[in-house]
């Protein structure tokens, strides 16, 4: 059986405004979002802070989840505001829950490309994915501390005019997982992609920084990467703390000059890129600079921080 074979007791997912459980929130085999891979997602942590749980910079997650909805041609049958209160009222009612995931799809069995029957499904579960789907699944998720990357040569981001890179929808995600899937079985933890004009980009769910000789930051501009929430803060807490840093086109070859490359993604912060084809970056190890941002990113985003503190959304009790 696949994963799903052990839904976790007590989850339930909000779909259109009710609770059901977990095992019941399921979409026909036929529907135009699995065949077409047209569904749309956002996602995002919470955190056990001093204060309860909190969702991690929501309202950033829910305008980006309402661009994908605008980039794809979505018509969205809730306001951001009416979302948001619906992933309080779902981390509420999920006790435990550290990720919050939002779609928007169309459950309906359609025979063409465009859908006769445009209305679309809006669902958010909030659960824990190690507790959840990790312990509870056969197949084991590979996990790495630091990440051995390839970089990916033959498979370049799609075109900006293909699919904007902006929307997060089930099929731009396609082609990197193919990437990474042959990545994986040649031994790799992670890729990273280059762009359609042969700059770096970023890997296949999160964004990529170097760190120069000299302690400067620089990653790619936002043209042609998804505008990652965690990129975004790690750039916003970076100028706060008055590190240099830069948003340019990067050759890829500058990341064998690095003295340090990290990746970060809601998942996993801030991720140490420790070789790339095989070749140690900087000293092979995680270097000063990404230790110091990981830890004061999870700092932050635990509610650990008070000047960041306007990031965080407290669901209160259930
Ligand atoms: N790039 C892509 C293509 C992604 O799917 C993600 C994950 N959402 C990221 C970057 C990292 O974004 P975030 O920091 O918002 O998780």
């Amino acid at each position: 059986m696949p994963n799903e074979s052990a839904p976790p007791p007590g989850r339930t997912i909000w779909i259109n405004g009710e609770l059901v459980p977990w095992a019941s929130a399921t979409v026909h085999v036929l529907s135009h979002s699995h065949q077409r891979g047209s569904l749309i997602f956002d996602y995002m942590s919470v955190h056990e802070t001093p204060r309860g749980p909190a969702v991690f910079r929501m309202v950033d997650h829910v305008q980006r989840f309402l661009r994908s909805a605008e980039l794809i041609g979505f018509e969205l049958p809730r306001t951001a505001d009416a979302i948001g209160a619906a992933i309080v009222e779902t981390v509420r009612a999920n006790p435990g829950a550290s990720a919050v995931k939002v779609s928007a799809y169309l459950p309906s069995i359609e025979i063409d490309v465009v859908p006769a029957d445009e209305r679309v499904t809006i669902a958010i579960a909030a659960y824990d994915p190690l507790a959840d789907i990790i312990a509870k699944s056969a197949a084991k998720p590979h996990f790495a501390r630091v990440l051995r990357v390839r970089l990916e040569r033959d498979t370049r981001k799609m075109r900006r005019d293909i699919i904007p890179p902006q929307a997060k929808v089930a099929a731009n995600y396609t082609s990197p997982m193919i990437a990474k899937w042959k990545a994986r079985r040649a031994g790799y933890d992670e890729i990273l992609l280059i762009d359609a004009d042969g700059h770096l980009a970023e890997g296949p769910t999160t964004n990529v920084f170097l760190v120069g000789k000299d302690g400067r930051l620089c990653t790619p501009p936002t043209g042609s990467i998804l505008e990652g929430i965690t990129r975004a803060s790690i750039l916003a807490i970076a100028k706060h703390d008055g590190r240099a840093v830069s948003e340019a086109p990067i050759a890829p070859e500058a990341l064998f000059e690095a003295a340090e490359v990290f990746l970060t993604g809601t998942t996993a912060g801030v991720w140490p890129v420790t070789s790339v084809d095989g070749r140690p970056v900087g000293s092979g190890d995680i270097g000063p600079v990404s230790q110091a941002l990981r830890e004061r990113f999870e700092a932050i985003s635990s509610g650990r921080d008070a000047d960041f503190d306007h990031w965080l959304t407290y669901v209160g009790a259930a």
